[in-house]
């Protein structure tokens, strides 16, 4: 590795949270580098909503400006893939899968999630599209339309009274989920929900376009969109060197899928290793996966201006009074 190869903060993942962080730091006069492979979570969906100033913009379109921006400050940005970042001296080793390694005193890790989806034939192929897990990201475009609900577990009635806020047309389908209490059955009646019982065993598409959900009794009923509640599971591999394990990830008492656990600023339990976005929180939708990283890149700001005032102290050397 070259001077050239030295960076103050590697961003690994360029999605919403990577690219804000990188632009933070850029604009803090940092040597920045952003190593991104390339597939947001939201790439499957036509447009991403929610964000102030950027409402109905294509998943490309946004990581596409995001990029530019942090261009415009100097901040690299490089496509790739990040197989390991490792200690190496008082700084971080970060391989890549092209063969090539750089250095940074820090590293920002933006990586996601993945989202396992419930084992449906026909729901892979139609998730983001017609098969959605977030009413926030996509209800607006489904309102009023037929809507299911697939059960999952004792929370699966909640999502469906949350889905009836877009739609008085909306059924749960019980599946392999947790029986509905008699309470939450009650909720589900008062506001016209439909409860189907007995497992579902495909989804019918037309044209890409889903128009059914078929149970295993032979019953069809008639469908234009379908929750879902997938595991999310932190793309965090790469930590794996440094004994940075996911843990799970408790939403409304329930696990919903792994996280990595860091402070309030996104510090890992490694020193010089912060986290943001999906990766440490599951629910994080686009501004607040943003949000995070704007909080973890002023951190690790702050902790590479305190190790180079102490390197400045030292130089001249004098030592700080305790
Ligand atoms: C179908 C769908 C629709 C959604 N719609 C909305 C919406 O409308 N509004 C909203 O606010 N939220 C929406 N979301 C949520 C949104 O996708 C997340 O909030 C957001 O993507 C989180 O940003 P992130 O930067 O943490 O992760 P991501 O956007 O997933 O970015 C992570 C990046 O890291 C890269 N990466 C992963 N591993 C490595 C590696 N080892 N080396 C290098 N790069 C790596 C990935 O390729 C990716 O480019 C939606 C989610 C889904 C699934």
């Amino acid at each position: 590795m070259t001077q050239d190869d030295s960076y103050d903060v590697v961003v690994v993942g360029g999605g919403a949270a990577g690219l804000t962080g990188a632009l933070v730091l850029a604009r803090a006069r940092r040597r920045v580098l952003v190593v991104d492979a390339g597939a947001p979570r939201n790439a499957p969906a036509g447009r991403v909503h929610n964000v102030l100033g950027h409402e109905g913009v294509t998943p490309r379109g946004l990581v596409d400006t995001g990029r530019r921006e942090v261009e415009g400050f100097g901040g690299e940005v490089r496509d790739g893939r990040v197989t390991t970042v490792d200690r190496d001296g008082d700084a971080f080793r970060v391989d890549l899968a092209d063969g090539t390694a750089v250095r940074a005193r820090r590293v920002l890790v933006a990586t996601g999630l993945t989202d396992h989806l419930p084992d449906v034939p026909g729901a892979a192929a139609l998730w983001g599209t017609g098969v959605l897990h977030c009413p926030y990201c996509h209800g607006w475009e489904v309102r009023d339309r037929a809507i299911g609900v697939l059960g999952a577990g004792v929370q699966s009635a909640v999502q469906a009274l949350i889905w009836r806020q877009w739609s008085d047309d909306v059924v749960l389908f019980t599946h392999t989920g947790a029986p509905v209490t008699p309470e939450h059955r009650a909720l589900l009646d008062a506001r016209g929900v439909r409860v189907v019982d007995g497992e579902v065993a495909r989804l019918d598409a037309v044209d890409g376009t889903l128009t059914a959900v078929r149970l295993a009794t032979g019953d069809v009923v008639a469908r234009d969109a379908l929750a879902v509640a997938p595991r999310f599971v932190a793309n965090a591999d790469v930590l794996a060197a440094l004994g940075v394990e996911p843990v799970d990830q408790v939403v409304h008492g329930a696990v919903r899928g792994t996280h990595v656990p860091a402070d309030p600023t996104g510090l890992t339990a490694v020193p010089g290793v912060w986290v943001a976005g999906n990766a440490a929180d599951v629910t994080a939708q686009v501004v607040v996966a943003a949000a995070q990283a704007t909080a973890a890149a002023t951190a690790i700001n702050v902790d590479l201006v305190l190790e180079d005032a102490r390197r400045a102290l030292r130089a001249t050397g004098a030592h700080a009074a305790s």
